[in-house]
């Protein structure tokens, strides 16, 4: 296998904004620890799935690699140069092979140009082609994610979520990306579209070759779409391994819970319930030691104070828990 990006120490650190009081008074200004200190490689044509609960940092961990967000520290190589060095001029080179599809695809595109415009966006961004190799470019784009070249001139609201996600995806495709971040990208959809936009993403990567960062909290989904699994809790990634392992045998206490909360069809699929005590806690001031050990069934005394390190439980297979 071949690392197309390894994320090593990826930290994002959002400082909250605070009354003129406690700033007269001299009091530190509060952080959110969003993502902290995340390691992990994406291979080249895997899809590679970040799960967890909404707030655990895997947004923002899939657009600090793109550097939609600014992370605070860490290293993200991309074919092995760091793109957290890149000048703008690189960043912007850089990005082309690097693309998100983000889960409303209402909201990512402009309401007032048309199908064609949007697609055909990043080819005058990046000043791909001539116009008419462009126009051809974005009708090809349309057949491949299975829009009719017949709307090319119609606007967003004209099209079904569904039509807009595809929209998004081939505008995503445009410039011949290696790498597809994609932030939960049928959430927005009706069930029933769902399984067509899934089976688009997954022809798309047999065709292009692409490799995907696949974020959702869907667990259905993922384990249908994805070849690994990273789980993420309050900021941290506490387990890491293939889906079909994760799914099977998964190690940490939060994976645990997070599956045996799942409906079963099957019965022989059905794990033992394990219920977590009280509420998710908030980023901002997460507890000591284990983030996990104030709602962990299984917390042990050091887990409040020692912070377990993600570690190799077999090969491949990773997690962050004193127990193992
Ligand atoms: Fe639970 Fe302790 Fe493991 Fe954290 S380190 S998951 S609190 S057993
Ligand atoms: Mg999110």
């Amino acid at each position: 296998r071949e690392p197309l990006m390894e994320i090593s120490n990826l930290k994002k650190y959002f400082p909250i904004k605070q009354g003129i009081l406690n700033r007269l008074k001299g009091k530190a200004t509060p952080v959110v620890k969003a993502v902290d200190d995340v390691n992990f490689t994406i291979y080249k044509g895997e899809t590679l799935a970040l799960v967890g609960e909404s707030g655990c940092g895997k947004s923002t961990t899939g657009r600090s690699l793109l550097r939609l967000i600014e992370p605070t520290a860490g290293k993200v190589l991309f074919e092995g140069k760091n793109i957290l060095e890149h000048s703008s001029q690189e960043l912007k080179r850089a990005r082309r092979e690097m693309q998100i599809v983000f889960q409303d695809p209402y909201a990512s595109l402009h309401p007032r140009m048309t199908v064609a415009e949007i697609i055909a966006e990043p080819l005058h961004i990046h000043k791909v082609g001539t116009l008419a190799e462009r126009e051809k470019r974005v009708e090809s784009l349309m057949e491949t994610v299975g829009l009719s070249t017949r709307m090319k001139n119609r606007y967003p609201h004209e099209f079904s979520g569904g039509q807009r996600q595809r929209i998004g995806i081939a505008k995503a495709l445009a410039l011949n990306p290696k790498l597809v971040i994609c932030d939960e990208p049928v959430s927005a959809l009706d069930v029933s579209v769902q399984a067509q936009v899934i089976n688009l993403f997954q022809d798309l990567q047999k065709e292009f070759n692409l490799t995907y960062l696949f974020i959702s909290h869907d667990l259905s989904v993922v384990k249908h779409i994805s070849d690994r699994v990273g789980v993420m809790y309050l900021g941290k990634l506490v387990e890491i391994a293939k889906t079909e392992e994760l799914f099977s045998s998964p190690k940490h206490p939060y994976t645990k819970a997070l599956l045996s909360a799942r409906p079963m069809i099957h019965d022989k699929d059905r794990m033992e319930r394990i219920f977590l005590e009280g509420e998710l806690p908030t980023p901002l001031n997460p507890p000591s030691g284990c983030r996990f050990h104030t709602r962990c069934p299984f917390k042990m005394e050091r887990c409040a104070v020692e912070e377990p390190i993600i570690k190799d439980f077999e090969d491949g297979h990773q997690l962050a828990c004193h127990l193992i």
